[in-house]
């Protein structure tokens, strides 16, 4: 932090206040938001819906660097990754509550940063605070975000019901988040060592952002309702796609082959992998972070995702016995891996 920034140590504003002023600015948008901050606990009315429930819990260290990590971003992505979860529920987050336990390293400036990424990613996907609670840490800082969400029973997508035949999608571009970590790993230790040296981040943007900044397929699940799709399976890609895709098929009692060849891969993702020595699909397969949708369709909705770029159809859901296998792009058949070597996977 700047020499020159206002300082303010939290005990002068006491829990109450602190939570007044990280909070007074949120004002509640949905119907369903009976009650938010400021009484014993949230009240919300699902109106005749399900409600859907999902909670991370972000710990400094083990799923966030903040020698990188701007605090605004934090904030945002402890959100997104929540969000995240509902879509891939196939419903419509309305809520959040947010829990901290800090140290008494963070100055009142510092949570104002970290809650104005909060906000910044309620207006964006029209979600509201309604609770949440601040402790004391002996060391660092834990995120906790639960998100409330909202469908009609007959909307709802599980990650069992992938049948034999049916298509296995994913959104959007995949590996990009992992590289983009890579990469603030390595300015990291350039700069531990090297302090003077300025970092080394031309042709990173997309990458950084990736890793810093995710959104969640918001978009997507809308596009099903508009062109009337229900998949059979849904997740999000936060593991990565050899680990997802098996959690699918374990689940749905099948197996499934993926073609290497059709998993979209940007074109800055496969420039940096093959600077770091890494295999680009690799870093697709086993990344994790990427926040995409992985779903399965029956083929004959396969036309309502044509010429759509968000989409790629890039494999199929097969017997149990035939087991989980990645076709490379020269047709050779090899059991899918799911290497999880990203740690810092949520
Ligand atoms: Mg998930």
């Amino acid at each position: 932090m700047a020499e020159d920034k206002k300082v303010t140590p939290i005990s002068t504003l006491g829990e109450f206040g602190l939570i007044n002023r990280l909070t007074g600015g949120f004002k509640a948008v949905n119907s369903g938001t009976l009650k938010g901050v400021g009484d014993d606990a949230a009240v919300i009315d699902s109106q005749g819906k399900k409600t859907i429930v999902s909670t991370d819990l972000l710990v400094e260290g083990i799923h966030f660097d903040l020698v990188y990590t701007p605090l605004k971003h934090l904030g945002y992505k402890s959100v997104i990754v929540n969000l995240s979860d509902i879509y891939a529920m196939n419903a419509t987050p309305q809520q959040i509550t947010v829990s901290l336990a800090l140290s008494s390293r963070f100055t009142v400036e510092a949570l104002d940063e970290l809650y104005a990424g909060i906000q910044l990613a309620c207006k964006h996907y029209q979600v509201d605070l309604v609770g949440g609670d601040t402790t004391s840490s002996l060391s660092g800082l834990v995120i906790s975000v639960t998100a409330i969400g909202t469908a009609n029973a007959e909307d709802l997508v599980y990650r069992n019901g992938a049948k034999e035949g049916d298509l296995i999608c994913v959104t959007g571009d995949l590996g990009a988040a992992y590289l983009g970590l890579q990469i603030l790993e390595r300015e990291k230790r350039i700069y531990l060592e090297h302090p003077d040296l300025q970092p080394e981040l031309e042709d990173a943007d997309y990458l950084i952002g990736r890793q810093l900044k995710p959104e969640a397929r918001k978009d997507v699940i809308e596009y099903f309702k508009e062109f009337d799709i229900k998949p059979t399976a849904m997740m999000d890609l936060s593991d990565g796609l050899s680990s997802d895709v098996m959690h699918i098929c374990t689940q749905s009692g099948v197996g499934c082959q993926i073609y290497e060849g059709e998993v979209p891969l940007s074109e800055d993702t496969y420039n940096m992998a093959l600077k770091f020595n890494l295999d680009p699909i690799t870093c697709a397969l086993n990344g994790g972070e990427d926040y995409e949708l992985l779903f399965t369709i029956e083929p004959q909705d396969e036309t309502k995702l044509a010429g759509d770029q968000t989409f790629s159809v890039i494999g199929q859901i097969t017997r149990k016995e035939e087991g989980y296998i990645l076709v490379t792009k020269s047709n050779n058949r090899h059991p899918l891996k799911a290497q999880g070597w990203n740690h810092f996977s949520g």
